[in-house]
């Protein structure tokens, strides 16, 4: 996979999985391979109550000037202490400051982990959290919904559903609803630094898109891939290049690149690089391509935006940077 037909430019991935430490130096060297200076290590909470926050702040202590960090919520002292959780999770903010960490990330909005954590976004168990967020101007990657295939039982895929992403049982919350949830929270915060993973799965649907952008103007998506999001681009690509254009201060590059596929051994790693091919070759070739020597992406045919350099140098870096600051 060659990298080296792409802008030569210090890109930030905003959006990065570490959460095995044995893995240091593996991840390391896929950055240094697909051409990224910096990363932004979003953490999650374990079902165990402990979170992934203790491996990211490794990574950095190892690699000071490549890591940025966003650090999970800590689920146990509040949740043992109902009177008081709202205050408690709020003043995580600070702690998490005081730690290193450049901001925060939640996976909350996943419907399955809004399952495990059945507490509504825009509920009173947040309501603190958010105020101390935009307070402190402290950046968020949120994860909201999943692809829409996700809540139909004929159309999810067999991998999705062994996961545990099939939705479609009536018991976990509609996209709609989770959507309603965040334009809540917006509504109150209108400054918060958010950044919504995955381009908010709206990759099908880009006037929606475009209204939220519009009517947010302090929020960001991440480019990180979801099942069908660059098929989705490519079949329209004269509409997808002018949002892409006309919204080049709003998006932010990411890979979503995570230990747990480096797990898998070699074919974790080619899937990563893959991926991050992808998304490269998307942005800037101009042209129908094939990710090169992959075996079920070859059948699919994708079209790049051919952006500009300027425009580029934005989403691989200054669009990141203009929400944390240079690394720290
Ligand atoms: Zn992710």
């Amino acid at each position: 996979m060659d990298f080296s037909e792409f802008i030569e430019f210090p890109i930030v991935d905003g959006h990065v999985h570490f959460i095995h430490p044995e893995h240091l130096e593996d991840v390391a060297a896929l950055l240094d391979r697909i051409g990224c200076a910096r990363a932004n290590l979003v953490c999650l909470p374990n079902p165990d109550g402990t979170n992934q926050n203790a491996a990211a702040l490794y990574f950095k202590e190892r690699y000071p000037e490549r890591i940025y960090l966003s650090g999970a919520l800590e689920y146990a002292p509040a949740l043992t202490d109902p009177a008081r959780a709202p205050e408690i999770l709020a003043r995580q903010v600070a702690a998490l400051e005081a730690q290193g960490f450049d901001g925060l990330k939640l996976i909350e909005g996943k419907p399955q982990v809004r399952k495990l954590l059945p507490y509504p976004l825009d509920g009173p168990l947040y309501a603190e959290l958010w105020a101390a967020l935009e307070r402190a101007q402290f950046p968020v990657v949120l994860h909201v919904a999943d692809p829409d295939e996700f809540w139909d039982p004929v159309a999810c895929p067999s991998w999705a559903r062994q996961s545990g992403w099939d939705y479609s049982d009536g018991s976990y919350p509609t996209k709609e609803s989770l959507y309603a949830e965040v334009d809540h929270i917006l509504e109150r915060h209108p400054r918060l630094r958010l950044t919504l993973a995955h381009f908010y799965f709206l990759s099908r649907d880009l006037p929606r898109a475009a209204r939220f952008l519009d009517a947010h103007p302090n929020v960001c998506f991440d480019l990180t891939p979801h099942v069908d999001m660059y098929t989705d681009f490519s079949r329209i690509p004269a509409v997808a290049r002018d949002f892409f254009l006309r919204y080049q201060e709003r998006i932010i590059y990411g890979t979503d690149m995570d230990t747990r596929v480096l797990q898998r051994g070699a074919p974790g790693t080619q899937l990563i690089l893959s991926l991050s091919w992808l998304i490269r070759a998307f942005l800037e070739k101009a042209e129908p391509f094939t990710i090169p020597g992959n075996s079920k992406a070859t059948a699919e045919r994708y079209h790049g935006l051919g952006l500009p350099p300027e425009v580029l140098a934005k989403i691989y870096s200054a669009n990141f940077e203009r929400m944390y600051g240079l690394v720290k």
